[in-house]
């Protein structure tokens, strides 16, 4: 029986705050979607994704085929990395990745040898839709599948609810509502089928009541694709709802809201109201794992921007360098001014061109310096309240702002900091241009590194208990071994009597013998004559020396 039921709205609602920005879709849009080059090296690392980074399966010097697994961990919450084409490991090290602070990680670098020969994966499913569910989360996590939507958590996780949990309803995220990113649009006009093959299987292993597709209302080409696969293939009960188009609609509570008008609880999860989202694009991924063998060692970037010549969305293998992809689309305009991973409101800056796409690259943004304005200096806060009026979670941001910049860790989230999911709308809107996402994400990084000291002073202490708790069982448990030793050398009642017996009869021939000594001559009645004469030299001697012998 199922706990949790979800009702879809007939009409989807409109997300709380939220701004209306220019899509600049239109630009990486109007190519169609074609594959990248295999560049001549891909520089692969380890931790594409949220949990533990996978271990090096592969040496320098190992040749590789497309698809191989090369590295992989044992953590739960991981994912496996395959090679993205077959060639030569040439070195495994630290290199630049993608990240906003420029940090470098570990990489296997694969010299590719241009024949792309693919390995047998053994991802491929028989009659995927009566496997057993566990069985297709061992494969969806075999192929090294996290959400393309920019977190990249395993999706393998997130396609089991857990015991006891049930899932009502499935929502497949198509609202890509930040300005210029169309890669998941690309993806629902050009591979329709892989998404919507993708989904049932996803509603298969989830045992979903009901699944919905999330798509901004400003993708009518799109919805046209999906809904004609859905209507070829007989397929009534996945439902395609376009939702009103405002940033940031994709927003996986905000999605959510919109379609359900149920709000996901303050730091809980879709699932505590029987709901799990995934990314479209994670769906076409599954679809080509679990149909046609290939784990992810690719995925549809959009490469645009006016630093960029010839703007478009691009399958890029994994480990590609952006630097390669840039060229791939005709190379920087005389314009380029900065270089973002994502777009303009989640994005973050590179300083440079050399670190690979990774599992979770959905768009290079060569900018110019028109479309991202340089930081304005930050004025005082005049609390005007522009920043409550467009926050898509309803929080406080100058509250958020003051606490943050107080340190006030604490206080901060009574005002529910967590729930920040960092779309940048009070940013934009700030007259005093104050970085408010930036003292957020500080605030945020600070409170999880105390919460971790806390973690490990609590386990410390926990230590110390157990062991002084250790200590006492012992002391304890060897006073009691002493005692019983004790207990068992002392005689027992019956034993007792009869030593007590024993010295009292010794006593008594000792008292008995003084009486004797004590008391004059002795009664040698008895004796033979030898011993009485014997008795009497003794006798006399002992008078004649004052008592002794
Ligand atoms: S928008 Fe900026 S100035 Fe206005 S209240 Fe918010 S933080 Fe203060
Ligand atoms: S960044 Fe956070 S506080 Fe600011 S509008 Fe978005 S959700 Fe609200």
């Amino acid at each position: 029986m199922r706990h949790l039921m979800v009702t879809l709205l007939a009409q989807p609602k409109r997300i709380p705050g939220g701004l209306h920005l220019d899509a600049n879709k239109a630009q990486s849009l109007q190519q169609p979607l074609r594959t990248a080059s295999v560049p001549e090296q891909l520089y692969i690392p380890l931790s594409q994704h949220i949990g533990e980074a996978a271990e090096p399966l592969v040496e320098v010097g190992d040749e590789v085929l497309k698809g191989q697994l090369i590295a992989r961990s044992s953590a739960y919450i991981s994912a496996p990395v395959h090679a993205s084409s077959s060639g030569k490991v040439v070195a495994i090290g630290d290199y630049p990745v993608p990240h906003p602070s420029g940090m470098q990680a570990t990489c296997i670098v694969i010299a590719t040898d241009g024949k792309d020969q693919a390995a047998d994966t053994s991802l491929r499913m028989e009659a995927v839709f009566d496997a057993d569910p566990a069985d297709i989360r061992q494969r969806v996590r075999d192929a090294g599948i996290v959400g393309l939507g920019g977190a990249g958590f395993p999706a393998s996780v997130k396609l089991n609810p857990g015991p006891g949990r049930e899932v009502d309803l499935l929502v497949i995220n198509a609202a890509e509502c930040e300005p210029y990113i169309s890669c998941d649009e690309a993806l629902m006009c050009n591979r329709p089928w892989d998404i919507i093959d993708g989904v049932r299987i996803m509603r298969h292993a989830l045992n979903a009541r009901q699944v919905a597709i999330g798509v901004e209302d400003n993708m009518p080409g799109a919805v046209e694709c999906l809904q004609r696969c859905l209507d070829e293939a007989g397929e009534n009960t996945i439902r395609i709802t376009p939702v009103p188009t405002i940033y940031p609609a994709g927003g996986e509570k905000q999605l959510i809201y919109a379609l359900t008008g149920e709000e996901v609880p303050s730091q809980g999860l879709p699932l505590d109201l029987g709901i799990v989202c995934h990314n479209v694009g994670t769906a076409a991924a599954i679809a080509r794992a679990l149909l046609q063998g290939e784990p992810l060692i690719s995925r549809v970037v959009t490469v645009t921007g006016e630093g960029v010549r010839q703007p478009a969305n691009l399958e890029v293998r994994i480990g590609t360098p952006i630097a390669d992809i840039i060229k791939e689309c005709g190379g920087y305009t005389d314009e380029a001014g900065r270089l973002l991973i994502g777009g303009p409101m989640m994005g973050f800056s590179l300083s440079s061109d050399a670190v690979p796409a990774i599992k979770t690259t959905n768009c290079i943004l060569a900018a110019s310096y028109r479309e991202t304005p340089q930081v304005t200096a930050a004025s005082p806060c005049i609390r005007c309240g522009d920043c409550v009026d467009v926050c898509p979670a309803n929080l406080l941001p100058q509250q958020l702002y003051w606490y943050a910049r107080a340190r006030n860790f604490d206080n901060i989230q009574d005002y529910n900091l967590f729930d920040c999911i960092e779309c940048g709308c009070c940013a934009q809107v700030c007259p005093s241009h104050i970085p408010l996402v930036q003292y957020y994400r500080f605030a945020k990084t600070e409170i999880w590194s105390l919460d971790s000291e806390r973690q490990f002073s609590d386990m410390a202490r926990q230590r110390h208990e157990f062991r002084t708790e250790r200590l006492e069982r012992e002391k304890k448990a060897l006073q009691e071994r002493r005692a019983m030793a004790r207990k068992a050398l002392k005689p027992k009642v019956g034993d007792a009597t009869a030593k007590q017996a024993e010295i009292a009869a010794a006593l008594k021939r000792v008292k008995a013998k003084k009486d004797a000594q004590s008391a004059g001559p002795r009664n040698t009645n008895n004796l033979t004559e030898e011993q009485q004469a014997k008795i009497a030299e003794v006798d006399r001697r002992r008078t004649s020396t004052g008592g002794q012998p």
